[in-house]
């Protein structure tokens, strides 16, 4: 707590007065544009890296942000994802892996995961990935990982209702990116090229043909 107490006396008392008028409209209810899914990882910061603002952003973390398909873990990301999609009328939905992940070591089989049997039994929901990686023979980085996962996660995504009737109705899109917190840099997975680029290189792109950077 002796790491938290500061940090909320400074939200009271300076932080909250200078956007009490945001607080005061959020009280009224969340309109966010955007449900993002990404890893629990204590480096990854939504908020921080979109540049957004309390109300724009619904968010599901877990480890490796992972979407077991509809139906396969009854756990509450599903729930939070009908809610975003249905309730919230949500109509980004991005899936956000990151640069070290942890979760991604373990799925490459590079973390012994016996002493954490919670861990084991979620990473099993990755493994599509797991299955991918062992056709490639052991040539692949971390990074490689990483990135098959978010595709992976967005095959398991669009096993959701929610997101197959949204998708179908053209009401939500789907992107997949990769944030490298060291670089201070996120790659968004471009379907033309079938390859994820960085988001400096995309803007032009995606004004010209937005369908391209979804999954
Ligand atoms: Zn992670």
């Amino acid at each position: 707590m002796k790491n938290l107490l500061p940090g909320l006396r400074e939200f009271s008392a300076n932080v909250f007065p200078e956007h009490q008028e945001m607080f005061e409209t959020l009280s009224q209810g969340q309109k966010p544009h955007t449900l993002m899914i990404t890893c629990s990882d204590s480096r990854i910061d939504p908020n921080l890296l979109t540049q957004t603002k309390p109300g724009e952003l619904f968010v599901v973390r877990n480890a490796g942000n992972i979407v077991p398909p509809y139906g396969a873990s009854g756990g509450g990301e599903e729930a939070a994802i009908e809610f975003a999609i249905e309730g919230l009328g949500v109509t980004n939905v991005v899936i956000c892996g990151h640069s070290h992940c942890g979760a991604m070591a373990a799925v490459a089989g590079k973390v012994n995961l016996d002493p954490l049997p919670c861990v084991k039994k979620w990473i099993g929901h990755a493994h599509a990935t797991k299955r991918r990686l062992d056709q490639k023979n052991g040539d692949f980085t971390l990074n490689d990982v990483v990135e098959d996962n978010i595709l992976v996660q967005a095959d398991n995504l669009r096993t959701h209702p929610s997101v197959s009737a949204g998708l179908r109705a053209g009401r939500i899109h789907l992107y997949g990116w990769v944030y490298n917190f060291e670089a201070g840099m996120v790659k968004i997975y471009d379907g033309k090229n079938k390859r994820f680029v960085p988001s400096v290189e995309v803007s032009a792109d995606h004004a010209k043909d937005p369908n391209r950077f979804a999954l």
